[in-house]
């Protein structure tokens, strides 16, 4: 039976890897999902794509300085579009969505995402860095279930814990592909160009998250976006390296019991699932023949070469405002990496000269969490800039 009204969903950050997928779930489910709004931060192409091919006129760009591009005479006939930070975030507040898909990049994403949540509208996170930097705000103002995670691991986890009560689970194991300087040497990931690391093995991403799955900063964050999310201590949570990325996590219950979820690495799987919760939604793909996968295989990660994982890992076990510090710390460091301005071992070194003048506190407001993320992007430039020299 298909429900009588169609659910209405925004899009945020529509135009990225993660909000095209989106798009593609929203046009295979056309009769169960009306696309109301969509944002982009300066695509503005993109934007009037998506928007033509839902015909959507609430949109945003958070981009002030496209108010005048040419591109925008492409936008469908009657659109209205608010330009900046603040539109992003009054488009989330007022679009009348039953469900925010959160597809932002970076700590820009905390705004529009507190703002989603204030609607009561269901939000499928995407963005990690949110829950990163804000993780008490952001899951104080949710109501319990609100939030439907969409990063792969998590919505693993998520359906994983369908298995057992809260109170059963003993430990998540966080599936890792290890990247594309897996067995690499300190010295030699030191060597790498933006261009090789831009190469992920197994997914086609955004150009941050693809760095950051590079140097496994991306499992640091995704360990404490797990800690939010399942309301676990750090210290329960594993990071184990599984090159095939079949496994998209595990959860092992008390009674030792281990419950995996497998699938092909296609983020339109954990799309759909935050989409169509708790129902299963038909997919246009089938799930691979099992009988001709060659090996899984496991490992522990390497934190001598990877070092962004252990100071994810540290940020999370002081927690406080230091998480949010060494969020904003990587993304300046991982633009700089990008940008060819220092080599992909500097990442590490920036974060942790960063945490190191970071004096943490209890994260009260959304303006103190935007201070604290100002200053360790302060802090990181100039970093970057001795390095530089
Ligand atoms: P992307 O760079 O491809 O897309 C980012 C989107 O955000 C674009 O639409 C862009 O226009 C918009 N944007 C950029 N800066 C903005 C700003 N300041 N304000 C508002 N909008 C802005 O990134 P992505 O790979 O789609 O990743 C998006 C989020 O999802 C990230 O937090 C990432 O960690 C997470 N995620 C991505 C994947 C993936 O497979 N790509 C998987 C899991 C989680
Ligand atoms: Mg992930």
């Amino acid at each position: 039976m298909r429900p009588e009204r169609r659910s209405r969903v925004c899009i945020l950050g529509a135009t990225g890897s993660i909000g095209r997928q989106a798009q593609d779930v929203c046009a295979e489910h056309a009769d169960r999902l009306e696309v109301v709004a969509l944002s982009a931060g300066s695509d503005v192409a993109g934007l009037a794509r998506a928007a033509r091919r839902f015909d959507v006129r609430r949109l945003a760009l958070a981009d002030p300085a496209r108010a005048h591009d040419p591109a925008l005479a492409e936008l469908p006939e009657g659109a209205s579009v608010g330009f900046g930070a603040e539109a992003v975030e009054e488009l989330a507040a007022t679009c009348d969505a039953d469900i925010v898909l959160v597809a932002i990049v970076g700590a820009a994403a905390i705004a529009p995402t507190l703002a989603a949540l204030a609607t009561g509208a269901r939000v499928a996170l995407a963005n990690k860095e949110c829950l990163v930097s804000a993780g008490n705000l952001v899951m104080d103002a949710a109501e319990p279930g609100q939030i439907i995670p969409v990063d792969s691991e998590h919505s693993a986890i998520f359906q994983c814990l369908r298995s057992g009560a809260p109170s059963e689970l003993a430990r998540i194991w966080l599936t890792c592909s290890g990247g594309p300087f897996r067995g690499y040497s300190r010295e030699r990931l030191a060597t790498v160009t933006a261009d090789e690391a831009l190469a992920h093995p197994t997914w086609t991403m955004g150009p941050k998250i693809t760095i950051d799955s590079a140097d496994l900063m991306n499992k640091g964050l995704e360990v404490i976006e797990a800690t939010w999310l399942f309301g676990v201590d750090v210290s329960r949570v594993s990071v184990l390296i599984h090159p095939q990325s079949l496994i998209h996590s595990m959860v092992e219950f008390r009674d030792g019991a281990t419950i995996a979820q497998l699938g092909a690495p296609d983020m339109r799987g954990p799309i759909r699932y935050a989409l169509g919760y708790p129902e299963r939604w038909e997919a246009a793909s089938s799930a691979p023949d099992w009988r001709e996968m060659g090996p899984i295989t496991f490992d522990a990660p390497d934190l001598e070469t990877f070092r962004c994982l252990g100071l994810a890992l540290e940020a999370a076990r002081v927690g406080g405002t230091l998480p949010c510090a060494m969020n904003a710390a990587n993304e300046v460091a991982n633009a700089a990496f990008r940008e060819g301005r220092i080599p992909m071992t500097a990442i590490d070194e920036v974060v942790e000269a960063v945490m190191e003048v970071t004096t943490p506190t209890t994260a009260e407001s959304l303006e103190q969490v935007l201070e604290v993320d100002a200053r360790a992007r302060e802090a990181a430039s100039l970093a970057i800039g001795m390095i530089e020299l």
